[in-house]
């Protein structure tokens, strides 16, 4: 029946976000179809497009069924529609993708293998049964592969791989799973696995794994680079894992097949298994069981293991019989993750002892992303796979910025408009493969998007980032925005609260101040605008000797702290033990004349100086260890002693710590009480400095220790404050690029209504 020309509409809707990749038109097409529509669906490189003819009720139905009901890795970020004239029209096709200019969509995270390929993956009767690259519109690689915008298959790394026949009828039968699955393939048409031993398909990943039980280090790629595999249980091959990243100390992540594997090596609650088996599937650092079957090498002295599940097909495939494996980038430790064929040819065979490979190219790196979970949500650790480069919205738009981040787990920002586009984790900055790899990674996303016309850099004169910008800026204005001040703004912008006034407290390691001392136990207030800061407050400085020897050892940081308090070097404190005679003599000179020491106000370094102080750890091998393993010491504590560092000078703080320890109170408890100190002296300072202000946030590296999260949290919770914690970004120097990025647009924003009121 024809409905009454009166009553037939033509709409136009334009829908922006995450829209592309996600199976959005394949949606469009169903729901139109099922509501007895006519019209198209395409994409362009801003948006997809609709247009739908008929009955005015099925029309308004489609409207509001658009963004409600679209498909689960969809994020639809804006609906704008208009009427158009009726025109002939007849079926509801997808027409080819056009090029568009403007605005661009998103580009969607890769997302693990969803359960339907799985269940085709082992299922003998399935044509891709064992196939190591099934995918569908619901899942698989994205980010990684896309070269260009549209997302279509000829602008991915699928390119060179034509459909076959029946590949290619899934491909265009809007009823299919495959519909427009742009990384479809088959064993017939896909990429193809393949083992040193010479092995291909199937047969390569059975290979692989036998290589791995023998106990060899087995070079796996991925989705966004090489992994190294091994068995997690083999304390030799793990050690050979470990000398050959020249990993010091710092914990492996392993991958096991299922949550209830997982449940066998940490405690899990709920809000954790979601995380877990979530799309974006990162490791999750979780509370390991004293029974965890893994070798003590996995994560010497960790009370925390970081656990993955598997995301792609040939993670399953090696994981079939069970077992556990230690899975870590493909990289020395101090370089960035091994991405490409030349990495396979040159930098593997130093690493691994074999390879399972394939011939799908990888376009940009991207490692796996961190997060522990905090009171049901993700506390982001690294940002990366599974979720850049989804954009953050500033809430304000302005000219297109390139935001280069800090030194130390680097990643940059892109703005486009109110959009701010955060890399995949880059690296530790200081050789020339992460320059390279930042380098390749800022050109690839500031091709997709708008031409930086602005840089933001960090304040410290020697980071490689600041200098890289220096020299790339030309005539175009830089901003050096202060280290503490980033970490604040990242925390509003990933709120949307940027131009709010807020007391921003800022605890990390090591940031250059505006006075040229080593800040890192800041207090700073921001007032509307976000872009200016005062330091309201700050910890007590104490000198720094020797600077990176000094963040190496904690034992020196905590006798400098111990000298600042007045409180004697006794042979009866461990972190005077610890040091022998000459260590002990070079250092008391070295704080008396001051050479080379600076002052700092590290809220990080007086976390290692108390870890030393209560025997905890001495020295470490890879930053936070000592405050990680203090912090799991407090966790376990039952009660503590109540002690105080009023007005952030943590001189009474210590002398009451010594004393605990003399009066033989066990460590646990004092670390314990050290953490409620500081969350205590924290709340008072905040509330001194608050004026009528009542949004505190809280940032910086420091911040990724939980307890004392919570603590603070709490502390300023209870005296009236909204607390503002990181849930997109980290708080650690990963999350700093889009803190320069909105301090960068907002300062240039500010500049134009200057210029604009005379
Ligand atoms: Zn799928
Ligand atoms: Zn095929
Ligand atoms: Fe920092």
């Amino acid at each position: 029946m024809t409905p009454a020309l009166s009553t037939v509409l033509r709409r136009r809707f334009v829908v922006t976000g995450v829209v592309q990749g996600v199976g959005f038109r394949p949606f469009v097409w169903r729901l139109a179809t099922s509501l007895g529509l006519a019209g198209l669906v395409g994409n362009d490189s801003a948006a997809v497009f609709v247009e739908v003819q008929g009955a005015a009720a099925a029309v308004d139905e489609f409207a509001r069924r658009l963004a409600a009901d679209a498909p689960p890795l969809a994020q639809v970020a804006s609906v704008a529609w208009d009427e158009l004239p009726v025109a002939p029209s007849d079926g509801f096709v997808i027409v080819p993708s056009r090029v568009a200019d403007g605005a661009r969509t998103a580009i969607p995270p890769d997302v693990a293998v969803c359960d339907d390929c799985v269940r085709e993956l082992f299922d003998p009767a399935d044509r891709r049964h064992r196939h190591p690259f099934v995918t569908c519109t619901n899942c698989g690689p994205r980010f990684t592969i896309i070269r260009a915008l549209p997302y279509d298959r000829p602008a991915t790394t699928m390119a060179g791989f034509p459909l076959c026949d029946r590949c290619a009828t899934e491909y265009h039968d809007p009823a299919d799973r495959r519909f427009h699955a742009q990384p479809l393939c088959c064993p017939d048409c896909g990429p193809t696995l393949r083992f040193t031993d010479g092995t291909s398909g199937p047969a390569a990943v059975v290979a692989a794994r036998q290589a791995i039980t023998a106990g060899q280090v087995v070079a796996v790629k991925g989705i966004g680079g090489y992994h190294l595999a091994c068995d997690a249980t083999s304390a030799e091959a793990v050690a050979s894992l470990r000398a050959r990243k020249a990993r010091g100390g710092k914990p492996f992540a392993v991958m096991v097949r299922d949550l209830d594997a997982a449940r066998a090596l940490a405690e899990i609650d709920d809000d954790e298994a979601a995380v877990l088996t979530s799309p974006a599937r990162p490791v999750v650092l979780l509370r390991r069981r004293p029974e965890a079957c893994v070798a003590d090498g996995v994560a010497p002295g960790s009370p925390w293991l970081g656990v993955l599940l598997p995301y792609t097909p040939v993670h399953h495939l090696l994981l079939e019989g069970g077992g556990t494996l230690v899975l870590t980038s493909a990289n020395r430790s101090d370089e960035p993750i091994c991405f490409t064929d030349d990495d396979e040819a040159q930098r593997l065979p130093a690493l691994a002892d074999a390879v399972l490979t394939h011939d799908r190219p990888i376009h940009v790196p991207c490692d796996d992303s961190v997060v522990r979970v905090v009171d049901g949500r993700e506390l982001p650790i690294r940002r990366s796979r599974g979720y850049a480069p989804l954009p953050v919205e500033l809430g304000a738009s302005g000219p297109a910025v390139l935001a280069v981040g800090g030194e130390l787990k680097n990643t940059f920002c892109l703005t486009d408009g109110a959009r701010a586009y955060c890399s995949a984790h880059i690296g530790d900055m200081g050789t020339l493969e992460t320059l390279q790899a930042f380098e390749r990674s800022v050109a690839q996303l500031s091709g997709m998007r708008a031409a930086p016309v602005r840089l933001a850099a960090d304040l410290h004169p020697s980071y490689l980032t600041r200098s890289w910008a220096e020299r790339h800026a030309g005539d175009r204005p830089l901003d050096l925005v202060q280290h503490h001040h980033a970490h604040v703004a990242s925390l509003l912008a990933e709120h949307g609260r940027l131009g709010e006034p807020v007391v921003g407290v800022a605890f990390d390691g090591t940031g250059f101040g505006i006075d040229g001392t080593i800040w890192g136990g800041e207090i700073l207030t921001l007032g509307a605008g976000s872009h200016r800061f005062t330091r309201a407050a700050h910890l007590a400085p104490v000198p720094l000797p020797g600077g990176d020897v000094a963040v190496r050892n904690p034992r020196r940081m905590a006798l400098s702290h111990l000298r600042a308090a007045g409180i004697g070097w006794d042979a009866d404190l461990p972190c005077v033990a610890a040091c022998g005679a000459a260590e002990l003599r070079l250092l008391a000179s070295q704080l008396e004349s001051g050479a080379g020491c600076v002052p700092t106000t590290s809220m990080g370094r007086l976390f290692d100086a108390v870890a030393s102080l209560l025997g905890v750890r001495h020295a470490v091998t890879y930053e936070g260890q000592a405050a990680i393993e203090l912090e799991a010491l407090a966790a376990a504590a039952p009660l503590a002693p109540a002690l105080r560092m009023p007005g952030l000078d943590p001189g009474p703080l210590l002398a009451g710590l010594v004393d605990g320890l003399r009066a033989g109170v066990p460590v646990a408890g004092l670390a314990l009480a050290f953490h409620a100190a500081v969350a205590d002296a924290v709340a008072e300072v905040v509330e001194r400095v608050a004026g009528p202000v009542r949004l505190a946030g809280l940032t910086g590296g420091v911040f990724q220790n939980v307890l004392l999260l919570r603590l603070t949290g709490q502390r300023l919770r209870e005296r009236g404050f909204t607390v503002l914690t990181h849930r997109v970004v980290p708080p650690n120097d990963g999350g700093l690029a889009l803190g320069q990025a909105a301090v960068s647009v907002l300062t240039a924003l500010d500049e134009q209504r200057l210029i604009e009121e005379g």
